[in-house]
């Protein structure tokens, strides 16, 4: 079996240390195994906050890891690919769903030579299949992998299953050249819809979509608390879909060298190009009296219809509930590293809040809406605006997390 380079973490041992850092090994290169899977080959992945966990040992990454059934994972779960191979319900699934969105591109010759007439079941049986896909369309993959049989599953909120297994977490990822996923969980995307590099992200761009779509943003008012990639990314859809007013949060932090200028340079510069109407440096002094100031001016002294929390901050808790208007909706991304105290009855129960917690993408709910918001210039957007940051060669992971952890990264690709 030939083998491939691969980002490797091990299973964090009992009572012993849990090294920082990934190693790059040589792993053999995997095989379809079963008849629902579809290897793919991945073109590039991209990095994300668990990846930046796990590569520092973080305790909340130790707790998912240290069950893993094998003794180490490839990690990464972010990526863009083209198909390899399939299994016969594989091929089927990626048939139909080829079928499903394309057969109604009348324009595109390409697609329509090749169904020329025939069946979903009989495109599956062309021998030629894969490699048409592979030539003409990119893949990637939802890769939490849910049960389906569960009371959570089976009444439609497969994205918070209780048997959810995370590759790239819990089992093996997509930092490598090859990776096999369940034909279930893909989403095929002709060449020259969206961008590879975009595409490597939707995961977690999805995130974002999934807490945006949790609200009815059309002329709302929005405060987005905390804009590293996640906010940026929901900032930016909010004015997308017709927010009247939003309105963003972030700490600069001189102490490890990102000062207010390198803040208003790098996210509120950014942010301010996709829409955002103000942004706050929360670090600066009376900034919580200036943020509700501004949302007071702008809301007629009511306070925002939504607050997206996506910083995990205990502070930023404190500011959403200073400027959340009564019978407003609290929707919560970020993931706070220690409990948090809030006064629920007097700003939840007697407020009328709505508090709503956001786990990965609806299933797959948001991956259509995804698709199309992409397809229909949010892909170009964000691309204008940088939001691909860094693009490093897998075996320069090193230098990859290093400017992650520096905070001036917005999207960080990895080309194995
Ligand atoms: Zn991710
Ligand atoms: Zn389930």
């Amino acid at each position: 079996m030939p083998d491939m380079p691969a980002l490797v973490k091990p299973r964090p041992k009992k009572n012993e240390p849990w090294e920082p850092g990934l190693r790059l090994v040589e792993r053999p290169v995997p095989e379809v195994e079963r008849e629902d899977q579809v290897k793919v080959q991945v073109v590039k992945a991209a990095m994300c906050g668990t990846d930046v966990g796990i590569y520092q040992s973080r305790d909340s990454l130790r707790q998912e890891m240290k069950d893993n059934r094998e003794e180490e994972v490839i990690t990464g779960h972010e990526f863009c690919g083209v198909v390899e191979d399939a299994g016969t319900l594989g091929r089927e699934h990626l048939a139909r769903s080829f079928y499903e969105r394309y057969v109604s591109h009348e324009n595109d010759t390409v697609v329509q030579d090749f169904i020329g007439g025939r069946s979903y079941l009989e495109v599956a049986d062309d021998p030629n299949f894969l490699d048409f896909l592979r030539e003409y369309f990119y893949i990637t993959s939802e890769m939490h992998k849910v049960c389906g049989v569960c009371h959570v599953c089976r009444t439609g909120q497969s994205h918070a299953c209780q048997n959810t297994i995370i590759k790239g977490v819990h089992e093996d990822g997509i930092f490598t050249k090859y990776a096999v996923v369940p034909a279930n969980n893909t989403l095929l995307i002709r060449k020259g819809e969206i961008p590879p590099e975009v595409i490597a992200y939707m995961d977690a761009f999805g995130n974002a979509v999934h807490t945006a779509q949790s609200i009815n943003l059309m002329g709302a008012s929005v405060a987005v608390l905390g804009i590293g990639v996640q906010g940026l990314m929901a900032a930016a859809i909010a004015k997308w879909c017709g927010a009247s007013f939003v309105i963003a949060t972030d700490f600069s932090n001189p102490d490890h060298g990102y000062t207010h200028e390198k803040l208003e340079q790098h996210r509120f510069q950014t942010a301010r190009n996709v829409g955002v109407d103000e942004c706050v440096d929360m670090a600066l002094p009376d900034s919580r009296a200036r943020l509700t100031e501004l949302v007071m001016q702008y809301s007629n002294n009511t306070g925002v219809d939504a607050v997206l929390e996506m910083s995990g901050s205990a502070d930023a808790y404190k500011d959403a509930m200073s400027i959340i208007r009564n019978g407003g909706t609290f929707a919560l991304l970020g993931l706070p590293s220690k409990p948090i105290t809030m006064d629920f009855s007097e700003q939840v129960i007697f407020p009328g809040v709505t508090i709503k917690g956001i786990i990965g993408r609806g299933m797959f709910h948001t991956w259509e809406t995804m698709y199309r918001l992409l397809k229909t210039g949010m892909a170009d957007l964000m691309l204008e605006n940088g939001f691909v940051s860094h693009t490093f060669p897998l075996a320069e992971y090193k230098s990859a997390f290093e400017v992650h952890e520096q905070g001036e990264a917005i999207k960080v690709i990895l080309e194995p």
